[in-house]
């Protein structure tokens, strides 16, 4: 379609009203909470089978008609989708290292966000990331999220002057040319999601800060759009698996919960879900085209206090990641061929398994059978 008629995304996206999100991690999710939370109003369209690039895109605007389309986009097709679809609204989560062979660097994505934005009338932005502000500025108008960051190795260059930018607990500036977390309109306080107007218990069916998180940005994106918070919350609550993502598998009396984590920042947060549990995990790990080629970042991701509890390491990358663990004083780590073998070497009960791009589709094959 895309050959034929180059200007089908612009003609499909014509008098509906296009959201798009956008970020390194979370976009699924993301996309999958606005989706609920704006179904609330009227029919929705959504790319939700996570073809997020032209044209997967272009093909979930001709496949509906809705009046409201939600996109997920990737960081790198941003540019490209505001030109085609002038979105309404843009959601962006978060910016950071990820497929070092394909991505350039997270301050030259920053960079073209911040020329493409220009045009969109507003952005719902976390706070918390520097790139994410510097590119969210030059939108006319924006919503601040702080939904925090685990990560912040990405933010210690300030991503517009190239000076240091000095990260304090939550709050980060740059002394050079006064880059600095703006004031949040939207923020999360324990387990509640807070604004000037409304404080909202953020219970969710999904685990972990992140999906909070997620629930957070979505929530603040719908407001604008017009839903009440509290009835997006009420449609994004109960969501229990995004794609596969946090679905559980049973297998032989083992409850596996597969977490999807395809890069440093990813792998902090899915190692964040089971901290303070001493629940057995099962780390699964590739390097096809998609997971990123290079996997020499897996030693930015601390891997050090998983020290007492029962791993067992598979994938075609398995190698790397047993040296990788001993590299962080890890021992008696299992390795072996695939996730069914590995549950079988686990205890019944609750097991985890953060698995990146490939092995986690692998993993939801072999454990739907
Ligand atoms: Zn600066």
């Amino acid at each position: 379609m895309l050959a034929l008629a180059p200007e089908a995304p612009r003609i499909l996206a014509q008098s509906r009203d296009v959201l798009a999100v956008s970020g390194t991690n979370g976009k699924t999710t993301t996309t999958a909470y606005l989706t609920a939370a704006l179904a609330t109003l009227g029919p929705v369209d959504t790319n939700d089978d996570g073809a997020n690039t032209a044209a997967g895109i272009t093909t979930s605007l001709a496949a509906g008609t809705a009046p409201r389309v939600v996109i997920e986009t990737d960081e790198r097709w941003l540019p490209w989708l505001i030109e085609a679809t002038k979105p309404s609204i843009v959601t962006l989560l978060n910016l950071s290292r990820d497929q070092l062979h394909r991505h350039h660097e997270v301050a030259h994505l920053a960079h073209a966000w911040s020329d493409a934005l220009c045009s969109v009338p507003h952005v719902v932005a976390s706070a918390s990331d520097p790139a994410v502000v510097m590119a969210a500025l030059a939108a006319r108008k924006q919503t601040w999220v702080a939904v925090g960051s685990r990560w912040t190795q990405d933010g210690h260059v300030c991503p517009r002057c190239g000076g240091e930018c000095v990260h304090e607990g939550a709050d980060w500036g740059c002394d050079v040319c006064g880059l600095c977390k703006p004031t949040p309109d939207w923020w999360l306080e324990g387990d509640e999601l807070v604004s000037k107007q409304f404080r909202l218990p953020l219970r969710l069916a999904l685990p972990g800060e992140v999906n909070r998180a997620n629930a957070a940005m979505a929530v603040a994106t719908a407001a604008l759009a017009g839903v009440e918070p509290s009835q997006a919350l009420a449609a994004v609550r109960d969501i229990a698996a995004v794609a596969g993502r946090y679905a559980i598998a049973e297998h032989q009396g083992r409850r596996a919960r597969v977490v999807l984590a395809k890069n440093p920042a990813g792998w902090l947060e899915s190692l964040a879900i089971v901290a303070g549990t001493t629940e057995p995990l099962i780390l699964a790990f590739n390097s096809e085209g998609v997971d990123g080629r290079d996997p020499s970042w897996l030693y930015d991701v601390p891997f050090d206090h998983l020290g007492g509890r029962r791993v067992v390491v598979t994938g075609r990358r398995a190698t790397d990641m047993l040296v990788r663990l001993e590299m962080a004083g890890l021992t008696d780590i299992a390795s072996t061929t695939d996730v069914l073998t590995a549950l079988e070497m686990l205890p019944e009960g609750d097991v985890t398994v953060i698995a990146n791009y490939t092995a986690f589709q692998e993993a939801r094959r072999v454990l739907a059978r």
